[in-house]
Protein backbone atom coordinates (compact mmCIF):
# COMPACT_ATOMS: atom_id res chain seq x y z
CA UNK A 1 0.00 0.00 0.00
CA UNK A 2 1.62 3.30 -0.66
CA UNK A 3 1.59 5.74 1.64
CA UNK A 4 -0.73 9.22 1.80
CA UNK A 5 0.39 12.08 0.26
CA UNK A 6 0.18 15.50 1.74
CA UNK A 7 1.04 18.39 -0.22
CA UNK A 8 1.01 21.87 1.57
CA UNK A 9 1.23 25.03 -0.46
CA UNK A 10 1.92 28.64 0.15
CA UNK A 11 0.24 30.89 -2.33
CA UNK A 12 1.37 33.80 -3.83
CA UNK A 13 0.58 37.04 -2.52
CA UNK A 14 -0.54 40.59 -3.73
CA UNK A 15 1.28 42.08 -1.15
CA UNK A 16 4.02 41.82 1.76
CA UNK A 17 7.19 40.73 2.56
CA UNK A 18 7.59 37.00 1.45
CA UNK A 19 8.17 35.62 4.92
CA UNK A 20 8.59 31.95 6.04
CA UNK A 21 6.44 31.28 8.70
CA UNK A 22 6.36 28.47 11.23
CA UNK A 23 2.81 27.66 10.34
CA UNK A 24 3.23 24.84 7.76
CA UNK A 25 6.04 23.74 10.31
CA UNK A 26 4.35 23.55 13.20
CA UNK A 27 1.07 21.29 11.45
CA UNK A 28 3.76 18.94 10.07
CA UNK A 29 6.10 18.52 13.06
CA UNK A 30 2.59 17.79 15.13
CA UNK A 31 0.91 15.32 12.98
CA UNK A 32 4.30 13.29 12.55
CA UNK A 33 4.82 13.22 16.79
CA UNK A 34 1.41 11.49 16.32
CA UNK A 35 1.93 9.25 13.06
CA UNK A 36 1.36 6.16 15.79
CA UNK A 37 -2.60 7.62 15.62
CA UNK A 38 -2.47 7.22 12.08
CA UNK A 39 -3.25 3.43 10.09
CA UNK A 40 -1.08 4.36 7.37
CA UNK A 41 2.32 5.84 6.20
CA UNK A 42 2.42 10.00 5.62
CA UNK A 43 4.58 11.51 2.89
CA UNK A 44 4.89 14.91 2.67
CA UNK A 45 5.62 17.77 0.69
CA UNK A 46 6.15 21.41 0.54
CA UNK A 47 5.62 24.13 -2.42
CA UNK A 48 5.83 27.59 -1.98
CA UNK A 49 4.56 29.27 -5.29
CA UNK A 50 6.36 32.56 -4.17
CA UNK A 51 9.62 30.91 -5.21
CA UNK A 52 9.07 28.52 -8.02
CA UNK A 53 9.32 29.65 -11.35
CA UNK A 54 5.16 31.05 -12.32
CA UNK A 55 3.98 33.83 -13.84
CA UNK A 56 3.14 36.70 -11.06
CA UNK A 57 -0.86 36.27 -10.60
CA UNK A 58 -2.24 39.43 -11.76
CA UNK A 59 -5.34 40.56 -13.56
CA UNK A 60 -2.69 40.95 -16.73
CA UNK A 61 -1.12 37.73 -16.07
CA UNK A 62 -4.20 35.59 -15.03
CA UNK A 63 -4.43 33.28 -18.35
CA UNK A 64 -0.78 32.56 -18.11
CA UNK A 65 -0.71 32.03 -14.30
CA UNK A 66 -3.37 29.47 -14.50
CA UNK A 67 -1.53 27.27 -17.76
CA UNK A 68 1.87 27.59 -15.70
CA UNK A 69 0.58 26.54 -12.58
CA UNK A 70 -1.40 23.62 -13.68
CA UNK A 71 1.40 21.97 -15.74
CA UNK A 72 3.42 22.49 -12.21
CA UNK A 73 1.10 21.06 -10.47
CA UNK A 74 0.79 18.54 -13.01
CA UNK A 75 4.21 17.63 -13.25
CA UNK A 76 4.47 17.94 -9.37
CA UNK A 77 1.51 14.81 -9.38
CA UNK A 78 3.75 12.72 -11.51
CA UNK A 79 6.09 12.32 -9.03
CA UNK A 80 4.08 12.91 -6.03
CA UNK A 81 0.37 12.12 -6.55
CA UNK A 82 -1.11 13.88 -3.65
CA UNK A 83 -4.10 12.84 -1.78
CA UNK A 84 -4.52 15.76 0.39
CA UNK A 85 -3.91 19.68 -0.34
CA UNK A 86 -3.46 22.24 2.54
CA UNK A 87 -3.58 25.67 1.59
CA UNK A 88 -2.01 28.66 3.41
CA UNK A 89 -4.05 31.65 3.50
CA UNK A 90 -2.11 33.31 5.34
CA UNK A 91 -3.03 36.90 5.10
CA UNK A 92 -6.17 38.84 2.83
CA UNK A 93 -3.51 39.54 0.18
CA UNK A 94 -3.41 35.87 -0.33
CA UNK A 95 -7.07 34.77 -0.93
CA UNK A 96 -7.63 35.42 -4.77
CA UNK A 97 -4.28 33.20 -5.42
CA UNK A 98 -5.97 30.36 -3.37
CA UNK A 99 -8.93 30.27 -4.89
CA UNK A 100 -7.39 30.14 -7.90
CA UNK A 101 -4.90 27.17 -6.88
CA UNK A 102 -7.99 24.98 -5.49
CA UNK A 103 -9.93 25.72 -8.75
CA UNK A 104 -6.95 24.50 -11.11
CA UNK A 105 -6.34 21.23 -9.11
CA UNK A 106 -9.95 20.17 -8.73
CA UNK A 107 -10.68 21.12 -12.45
CA UNK A 108 -7.19 20.51 -14.11
CA UNK A 109 -5.99 17.78 -12.93
CA UNK A 110 -7.02 14.22 -13.75
CA UNK A 111 -7.50 12.99 -10.69
CA UNK A 112 -9.52 15.86 -9.48
CA UNK A 113 -12.45 13.80 -7.52
CA UNK A 114 -9.99 12.24 -5.11
CA UNK A 115 -8.15 15.32 -4.59
CA UNK A 116 -9.01 17.05 -1.06
CA UNK A 117 -8.60 20.25 -0.78
CA UNK A 118 -8.35 22.05 3.17
CA UNK A 119 -7.75 25.66 3.44
CA UNK A 120 -6.32 27.62 6.80
CA UNK A 121 -5.24 30.87 8.00
CA UNK A 122 -6.02 34.58 8.69
CA UNK A 123 -8.27 35.06 5.98
CA UNK A 124 -10.50 32.01 6.45
CA UNK A 125 -10.77 32.32 10.01
CA UNK A 126 -11.99 36.02 9.52
CA UNK A 127 -13.81 35.25 6.52
CA UNK A 128 -14.82 31.61 6.34
CA UNK A 129 -17.51 32.65 3.83
CA UNK A 130 -15.72 33.42 0.83
CA UNK A 131 -14.53 30.26 0.74
CA UNK A 132 -18.53 29.45 -0.70
CA UNK A 133 -19.26 29.45 -4.36
CA UNK A 134 -21.35 32.15 -4.02
CA UNK A 135 -19.11 34.35 -2.28
CA UNK A 136 -16.28 33.95 -4.77
CA UNK A 137 -15.84 36.06 -7.14
CA UNK A 138 -17.60 35.57 -10.93
CA UNK A 139 -14.08 36.09 -12.84
CA UNK A 140 -12.40 33.09 -11.23
CA UNK A 141 -15.03 30.71 -10.99
CA UNK A 142 -16.93 31.23 -14.30
CA UNK A 143 -13.46 30.19 -15.82
CA UNK A 144 -13.41 26.76 -14.36
CA UNK A 145 -16.71 23.91 -15.19
CA UNK A 146 -17.44 23.07 -11.91
CA UNK A 147 -20.54 24.59 -9.61
CA UNK A 148 -19.39 23.26 -6.25
CA UNK A 149 -16.24 24.97 -3.99
CA UNK A 150 -13.18 23.47 -5.00
CA UNK A 151 -12.50 23.86 -0.98
CA UNK A 152 -13.50 20.69 0.59
CA UNK A 153 -12.47 21.75 4.23
CA UNK A 154 -12.01 24.81 6.01
CA UNK A 155 -9.74 25.22 9.46
CA UNK A 156 -10.56 28.37 11.70
CA UNK A 157 -7.98 29.43 13.86
CA UNK A 158 -4.71 27.32 14.99
CA UNK A 159 -4.33 24.17 12.96
CA UNK A 160 -2.23 21.84 14.32
CA UNK A 161 -5.41 19.45 15.94
CA UNK A 162 -8.05 20.40 13.36
CA UNK A 163 -5.40 19.14 10.70
CA UNK A 164 -4.26 15.90 12.73
CA UNK A 165 -8.15 14.99 13.41
CA UNK A 166 -9.30 15.33 9.43
CA UNK A 167 -6.56 13.62 8.97
CA UNK A 168 -7.49 10.90 10.93
CA UNK A 169 -11.08 11.03 9.86
CA UNK A 170 -10.15 10.52 6.57
CA UNK A 171 -9.07 6.97 6.80
CA UNK A 172 -12.25 6.19 8.38
CA UNK A 173 -14.12 7.76 5.71
CA UNK A 174 -12.48 9.63 2.52
CA UNK A 175 -15.63 12.01 2.16
CA UNK A 176 -15.97 12.75 5.51
CA UNK A 177 -18.52 15.36 6.13
CA UNK A 178 -18.28 16.61 2.47
CA UNK A 179 -21.45 15.12 0.99
CA UNK A 180 -23.67 17.39 2.96
CA UNK A 181 -23.44 21.00 0.94
CA UNK A 182 -20.95 20.72 -1.72
CA UNK A 183 -21.54 24.83 -2.34
CA UNK A 184 -19.22 25.30 0.70
CA UNK A 185 -16.33 23.67 2.54
CA UNK A 186 -17.40 21.89 5.93
CA UNK A 187 -15.46 23.93 8.60
CA UNK A 188 -13.70 22.23 10.89
CA UNK A 189 -14.21 22.87 15.06
CA UNK A 190 -11.92 24.89 16.38
CA UNK A 191 -9.81 23.16 18.63
CA UNK A 192 -6.62 24.90 19.86
CA UNK A 193 -4.06 23.47 22.23
CA UNK A 194 -3.93 24.83 25.79
CA UNK A 195 -0.39 23.35 26.96
CA UNK A 196 1.72 25.10 24.05
CA UNK A 197 4.93 22.41 25.83
CA UNK A 198 2.31 19.52 23.68
CA UNK A 199 3.91 21.23 20.34
CA UNK A 200 7.11 19.47 19.43
CA UNK A 201 10.39 21.12 18.98
CA UNK A 202 10.57 22.70 15.91
CA UNK A 203 12.15 20.97 12.78
CA UNK A 204 12.70 23.10 9.95
CA UNK A 205 13.22 20.25 7.54
CA UNK A 206 10.01 20.49 5.46
CA UNK A 207 11.32 23.89 4.32
CA UNK A 208 14.40 22.60 3.37
CA UNK A 209 14.19 22.98 -0.47
CA UNK A 210 13.73 26.69 0.56
CA UNK A 211 16.96 27.25 1.80
CA UNK A 212 18.67 29.44 -0.55
CA UNK A 213 15.21 31.47 -0.34
CA UNK A 214 15.01 31.45 3.64
CA UNK A 215 18.91 32.49 3.79
CA UNK A 216 18.71 35.51 1.56
CA UNK A 217 15.48 36.67 3.20
CA UNK A 218 18.08 36.17 6.65
CA UNK A 219 15.08 35.54 8.86
CA UNK A 220 13.55 32.83 10.53
CA UNK A 221 9.64 32.83 12.53
CA UNK A 222 9.17 31.01 15.98
CA UNK A 223 6.98 31.89 18.94
CA UNK A 224 7.17 31.80 22.31
CA UNK A 225 3.56 32.08 23.14
CA UNK A 226 0.54 32.59 21.64
CA UNK A 227 -2.92 34.82 22.08
CA UNK A 228 -2.85 38.63 23.46
CA UNK A 229 -4.55 40.34 26.51
CA UNK A 230 -4.45 43.48 25.08
CA UNK A 231 -7.23 44.53 22.59
CA UNK A 232 -6.14 47.40 20.30
CA UNK A 233 -9.51 48.41 18.66
CA UNK A 234 -7.27 48.85 15.08
CA UNK A 235 -5.83 44.88 15.43
CA UNK A 236 -7.32 42.63 13.04
CA UNK A 237 -8.16 40.08 15.80
CA UNK A 238 -9.86 42.87 17.80
CA UNK A 239 -13.42 42.33 16.70
CA UNK A 240 -13.62 39.15 18.81
CA UNK A 241 -13.53 36.97 15.75
CA UNK A 242 -10.74 34.73 16.50
CA UNK A 243 -11.25 33.34 20.07
CA UNK A 244 -7.94 32.13 20.08
CA UNK A 245 -6.24 35.46 20.37
CA UNK A 246 -7.87 36.00 23.47
CA UNK A 247 -6.35 32.79 25.14
CA UNK A 248 -3.18 33.17 25.83
CA UNK A 249 -0.45 30.29 26.83
CA UNK A 250 3.28 30.55 27.26
CA UNK A 251 5.60 27.54 26.22
CA UNK A 252 8.44 26.77 28.92
CA UNK A 253 11.37 28.39 29.09
CA UNK A 254 13.10 25.33 28.56
CA UNK A 255 11.44 24.08 25.20
CA UNK A 256 11.86 28.07 24.29
CA UNK A 257 15.61 27.93 24.63
CA UNK A 258 15.68 24.53 23.23
CA UNK A 259 13.93 25.80 19.73
CA UNK A 260 16.47 28.97 19.08
CA UNK A 261 19.24 25.84 19.89
CA UNK A 262 17.38 24.35 16.84
CA UNK A 263 18.10 27.44 14.93
CA UNK A 264 21.55 27.52 15.76
CA UNK A 265 22.55 24.34 15.03
CA UNK A 266 20.55 23.35 12.22
CA UNK A 267 23.29 23.14 9.48
CA UNK A 268 21.45 24.93 6.48
CA UNK A 269 19.75 27.59 8.31
CA UNK A 270 21.88 30.82 8.77
CA UNK A 271 19.29 33.26 9.79
CA UNK A 272 20.84 36.87 10.45
CA UNK A 273 17.53 37.71 12.66
CA UNK A 274 15.21 35.46 14.39
CA UNK A 275 11.84 37.27 14.64
CA UNK A 276 9.50 35.98 18.07
CA UNK A 277 6.44 36.84 16.33
CA UNK A 278 4.43 36.71 19.83
CA UNK A 279 1.95 39.56 19.98
CA UNK A 280 3.78 40.90 22.70
CA UNK A 281 7.05 39.98 24.11
CA UNK A 282 6.71 37.72 27.61
CA UNK A 283 4.40 40.18 29.00
CA UNK A 284 4.82 38.19 32.25
CA UNK A 285 7.30 39.95 34.67
CA UNK A 286 9.02 36.88 35.79
CA UNK A 287 8.78 34.50 32.96
CA UNK A 288 10.83 37.29 30.77
CA UNK A 289 13.31 37.24 33.67
CA UNK A 290 13.80 33.67 33.81
CA UNK A 291 14.26 33.17 29.95
CA UNK A 292 16.47 36.48 29.66
CA UNK A 293 18.42 34.97 32.20
CA UNK A 294 18.22 31.30 30.07
CA UNK A 295 19.34 33.40 27.01
CA UNK A 296 22.15 34.56 28.69
CA UNK A 297 24.06 31.34 29.03
CA UNK A 298 23.68 30.24 25.39
CA UNK A 299 25.67 31.54 22.44
CA UNK A 300 23.75 32.19 19.28
CA UNK A 301 24.94 34.10 15.90
CA UNK A 302 22.18 35.85 15.28
CA UNK A 303 19.51 39.11 16.61
CA UNK A 304 16.22 37.99 18.19
CA UNK A 305 13.66 40.70 17.64
CA UNK A 306 10.42 40.90 19.09
CA UNK A 307 7.11 42.24 19.80
CA UNK A 308 7.20 44.92 22.23
CA UNK A 309 4.20 47.39 23.73
CA UNK A 310 5.78 50.89 25.27
CA UNK A 311 3.55 49.99 28.60
CA UNK A 312 4.94 46.84 29.09
CA UNK A 313 8.83 47.43 27.98
CA UNK A 314 11.23 47.76 30.76
CA UNK A 315 13.68 50.27 29.83
CA UNK A 316 15.96 48.99 32.40
CA UNK A 317 16.58 46.32 30.78
CA UNK A 318 18.30 48.04 27.41
CA UNK A 319 21.73 47.38 28.63
CA UNK A 320 21.03 43.51 28.76
CA UNK A 321 19.10 43.70 25.23
CA UNK A 322 22.04 44.96 23.79
CA UNK A 323 24.37 42.70 25.19
CA UNK A 324 21.10 39.86 24.11
CA UNK A 325 21.53 41.21 20.59
CA UNK A 326 17.50 41.84 21.01
CA UNK A 327 16.14 44.47 18.70
CA UNK A 328 12.63 45.63 19.39
CA UNK A 329 9.45 46.28 17.29
CA UNK A 330 6.74 48.39 18.68
CA UNK A 331 3.54 49.56 17.85
CA UNK A 332 3.34 53.44 18.43
CA UNK A 333 1.32 53.78 16.08
CA UNK A 334 0.83 57.70 16.78
CA UNK A 335 2.15 60.74 19.03
CA UNK A 336 -1.50 61.87 19.22
CA UNK A 337 -3.14 61.42 23.05
CA UNK A 338 -6.72 61.32 21.05
CA UNK A 339 -5.96 58.68 18.53
CA UNK A 340 -4.48 56.33 21.14
CA UNK A 341 -7.84 57.11 23.13
CA UNK A 342 -10.14 55.97 20.51
CA UNK A 343 -7.61 52.93 19.94
CA UNK A 344 -8.32 51.68 22.87
CA UNK A 345 -4.17 50.73 23.00
CA UNK A 346 -4.61 50.19 26.87
CA UNK A 347 -6.94 49.28 29.57
CA UNK A 348 -8.58 52.61 31.04
CA UNK A 349 -7.22 55.05 28.37
CA UNK A 350 -7.40 58.00 30.87
CA UNK A 351 -6.42 60.96 29.84
CA UNK A 352 -3.47 60.60 32.73
CA UNK A 353 -2.95 57.49 31.45
CA UNK A 354 -2.15 58.64 28.34
CA UNK A 355 0.15 61.24 29.15
CA UNK A 356 2.34 58.53 31.07
CA UNK A 357 1.90 56.17 27.97
CA UNK A 358 3.45 59.08 25.68
CA UNK A 359 5.63 60.29 28.52
CA UNK A 360 7.40 56.89 28.78
CA UNK A 361 7.46 56.67 24.74
CA UNK A 362 10.18 59.53 24.66
CA UNK A 363 11.86 57.26 27.73
CA UNK A 364 11.88 54.57 25.36
CA UNK A 365 13.40 56.32 22.92
CA UNK A 366 16.28 58.20 24.75
CA UNK A 367 17.10 54.96 26.06
CA UNK A 368 17.14 53.07 22.65
CA UNK A 369 19.47 55.79 21.60
CA UNK A 370 21.88 55.62 24.34
CA UNK A 371 21.80 52.01 25.02
CA UNK A 372 22.26 50.97 21.30
CA UNK A 373 19.19 49.33 21.26
CA UNK A 374 17.48 49.07 17.76
CA UNK A 375 13.98 49.71 17.56
CA UNK A 376 11.61 49.89 15.25
CA UNK A 377 8.29 51.66 15.00
CA UNK A 378 5.13 51.12 13.63
CA UNK A 379 3.49 54.70 12.66
CA UNK A 380 0.30 55.08 11.27
CA UNK A 381 -0.02 57.48 7.77
CA UNK A 382 -3.36 57.32 7.56
CA UNK A 383 -5.85 55.41 9.94
CA UNK A 384 -9.69 56.31 10.39
CA UNK A 385 -10.17 58.36 13.14
CA UNK A 386 -7.60 60.80 12.15
CA UNK A 387 -8.62 64.69 11.97
CA UNK A 388 -6.53 67.69 11.87
CA UNK A 389 -6.27 68.07 15.25
CA UNK A 390 -4.72 64.31 15.50
CA UNK A 391 -2.25 65.31 13.22
CA UNK A 392 -1.07 68.52 14.86
CA UNK A 393 -0.88 66.13 18.37
CA UNK A 394 1.31 63.81 16.96
CA UNK A 395 3.55 66.85 15.64
CA UNK A 396 3.97 68.64 18.26
CA UNK A 397 4.72 65.07 20.18
CA UNK A 398 7.76 65.02 17.90
CA UNK A 399 8.43 68.05 16.80
CA UNK A 400 7.98 70.75 19.66
CA UNK A 401 11.13 71.51 21.85
CA UNK A 402 11.50 68.72 24.90
CA UNK A 403 12.42 71.47 26.56
CA UNK A 404 13.25 75.70 26.71
CA UNK A 405 16.92 75.25 27.50
CA UNK A 406 18.25 72.65 24.45
CA UNK A 407 15.66 73.86 22.37
CA UNK A 408 15.38 70.26 20.27
CA UNK A 409 12.78 68.38 19.39
CA UNK A 410 12.40 64.25 19.85
CA UNK A 411 12.87 63.94 16.51
CA UNK A 412 15.91 66.27 16.01
CA UNK A 413 17.34 64.94 18.96
CA UNK A 414 17.45 61.28 19.32
CA UNK A 415 17.56 58.32 16.14
CA UNK A 416 13.96 57.27 15.61
CA UNK A 417 12.97 54.82 13.31
CA UNK A 418 9.48 54.72 12.06
CA UNK A 419 7.54 52.61 9.23
CA UNK A 420 5.48 54.42 8.13
CA UNK A 421 2.03 52.66 6.82
CA UNK A 422 -1.04 53.30 6.17
CA UNK A 423 -3.90 51.26 7.85
CA UNK A 424 -5.62 48.02 5.83
CA UNK A 425 -8.97 48.09 6.16
CA UNK A 426 -8.70 44.34 6.98
CA UNK A 427 -12.36 42.64 8.16
CA UNK A 428 -12.59 41.30 11.75
CA UNK A 429 -10.98 45.07 13.62
CA UNK A 430 -13.38 46.99 15.68
CA UNK A 431 -11.98 49.86 14.04
CA UNK A 432 -13.13 48.90 10.57
CA UNK A 433 -16.91 47.95 11.64
CA UNK A 434 -17.22 51.15 13.74
CA UNK A 435 -15.15 53.54 11.97
CA UNK A 436 -18.12 55.10 9.93
CA UNK A 437 -20.85 55.35 12.58
CA UNK A 438 -17.97 57.02 15.28
CA UNK A 439 -16.12 59.24 13.00
CA UNK A 440 -17.67 59.53 9.57
CA UNK A 441 -14.97 57.55 7.93
CA UNK A 442 -15.56 56.07 3.94
CA UNK A 443 -13.92 52.83 2.80
CA UNK A 444 -13.32 52.93 -0.45
CA UNK A 445 -12.76 49.29 -1.65
CA UNK A 446 -14.95 47.40 1.15
CA UNK A 447 -13.86 43.74 -0.17
CA UNK A 448 -10.84 45.08 -1.51
CA UNK A 449 -9.16 41.59 -1.21
CA UNK A 450 -11.65 40.33 -4.05
CA UNK A 451 -9.85 42.80 -6.67
CA UNK A 452 -7.28 41.26 -8.69
CA UNK A 453 -4.92 44.12 -9.08
CA UNK A 454 -1.57 44.65 -7.93
CA UNK A 455 -2.92 48.09 -6.22
CA UNK A 456 -4.52 45.34 -3.72
CA UNK A 457 -2.57 47.21 -0.82
CA UNK A 458 -3.60 50.20 -1.80
CA UNK A 459 -7.07 49.56 -2.16
CA UNK A 460 -7.19 48.33 1.23
CA UNK A 461 -5.76 51.58 2.49
CA UNK A 462 -8.17 53.73 0.33
CA UNK A 463 -9.92 55.31 3.19
CA UNK A 464 -10.86 59.08 4.37
CA UNK A 465 -10.49 58.45 7.67
CA UNK A 466 -13.05 60.62 8.77
CA UNK A 467 -15.87 63.20 8.49
CA UNK A 468 -13.27 66.16 8.05
CA UNK A 469 -10.30 65.02 6.80
CA UNK A 470 -10.37 62.71 3.27
CA UNK A 471 -7.79 60.49 2.23
CA UNK A 472 -5.69 62.30 0.03
CA UNK A 473 -5.47 64.90 2.43
CA UNK A 474 -4.95 62.71 5.47
CA UNK A 475 -1.86 61.31 3.22
CA UNK A 476 -0.39 64.83 2.41
CA UNK A 477 -0.06 65.81 6.22
CA UNK A 478 1.36 62.12 6.83
CA UNK A 479 4.14 62.94 4.05
CA UNK A 480 4.69 66.52 5.06
CA UNK A 481 4.97 64.80 8.88
CA UNK A 482 7.59 62.47 6.80
CA UNK A 483 9.31 64.85 5.24
CA UNK A 484 10.08 66.60 8.12
CA UNK A 485 11.25 63.87 9.91
CA UNK A 486 13.19 62.55 7.35
CA UNK A 487 14.99 65.32 7.65
CA UNK A 488 15.60 66.11 10.63
CA UNK A 489 16.51 61.64 10.85
CA UNK A 490 19.38 62.45 7.97
CA UNK A 491 21.22 65.36 10.14
CA UNK A 492 21.60 62.60 12.74
CA UNK A 493 22.88 60.41 9.72
CA UNK A 494 20.30 57.66 10.80
CA UNK A 495 20.82 55.58 7.85
CA UNK A 496 17.48 53.89 8.17
CA UNK A 497 16.00 56.89 6.20
CA UNK A 498 17.71 56.18 3.17
CA UNK A 499 16.98 58.05 -0.02
CA UNK A 500 15.41 54.59 -1.54
CA UNK A 501 13.81 54.98 1.45
CA UNK A 502 11.99 58.66 1.01
CA UNK A 503 11.53 57.88 -3.07
CA UNK A 504 9.53 55.04 -1.56
CA UNK A 505 7.10 57.48 0.66
CA UNK A 506 6.70 59.79 -2.26
CA UNK A 507 5.73 57.25 -5.12
CA UNK A 508 3.70 55.71 -2.71
CA UNK A 509 1.50 59.12 -2.14
CA UNK A 510 1.47 59.67 -5.92
CA UNK A 511 0.45 56.55 -6.77
CA UNK A 512 -2.25 55.79 -3.80
CA UNK A 513 -3.82 59.92 -4.45
CA UNK A 514 -4.33 58.78 -8.26
CA UNK A 515 -5.87 55.42 -7.78
CA UNK A 516 -8.58 57.10 -4.77
CA UNK A 517 -9.41 60.05 -7.52
CA UNK A 518 -9.25 57.46 -9.88
CA UNK A 519 -11.82 55.53 -7.71
CA UNK A 520 -14.05 58.40 -7.15
CA UNK A 521 -14.72 59.78 -10.16
CA UNK A 522 -16.27 55.48 -11.27
CA UNK A 523 -18.30 55.97 -8.28
CA UNK A 524 -19.46 59.14 -9.20
CA UNK A 525 -20.10 58.31 -13.03
CA UNK A 526 -21.73 55.05 -11.92
CA UNK A 527 -23.91 57.32 -9.68
CA UNK A 528 -24.90 59.17 -12.44
CA UNK A 529 -25.69 56.37 -14.78
CA UNK A 530 -28.34 55.00 -12.10
CA UNK A 531 -30.01 58.08 -11.70
CA UNK A 532 -30.31 58.61 -15.73
CA UNK A 533 -31.77 54.72 -15.73
S1 LIG B 1 -2.15 45.26 18.23
FE1 LIG B 1 -0.80 43.83 19.29
S2 LIG B 1 -1.09 44.28 21.46
FE2 LIG B 1 -2.82 45.21 20.40
S3 LIG B 1 -4.44 43.64 20.44
FE3 LIG B 1 -3.31 43.35 18.53
S4 LIG B 1 -1.77 41.83 18.97
FE4 LIG B 1 -2.51 42.62 20.94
Amino acid sequence: MSAYKILYICPQTFYGEEVFLATFIRISNFLNAHLDEIPMEIEEEYVDLRFEDLPQYSSKNKKAFRESLSSFLSNLYENFPFDLVAIGCFTSYMYLNSVEIAYIIKSCLDVKKSIKIVVGGYHPSVCPMDFQVSEIPSYIKNNYNITSTPFDYLIREEAELAFLNLVKQIFIDSDFKKKDDMKKPFILSTQLIENLNEIPIIDYSLYKKYKANINKSEKVYLEFSRGCAFNCHFCPVSGNIVKSYKNVRYKSIEKCIEELKVIRDTEWLKPKHVIIVDPTFLPKKEFRDSFLDALSKIEYPFHLAVNERIDTCEIEKFPLYNKLKIRLLIGLETGSPTLHKRFNKFPGSSTKKIRQYLEKTKQIIIASNKYDVPILFNYFSVVPGSTWQTYMESENFFFKPLNEKDGRSLSEKYKIDLIFATYAGYRGSKLVKNCKKRFGAKIYYKEWWKKCSKNQAMMASSIDPSSELSFPEALELAYNFGVRHFRNQRRLSNEWYSVVRFMALKTGKKKAIELYYSKNEKDRLEKNLLSII
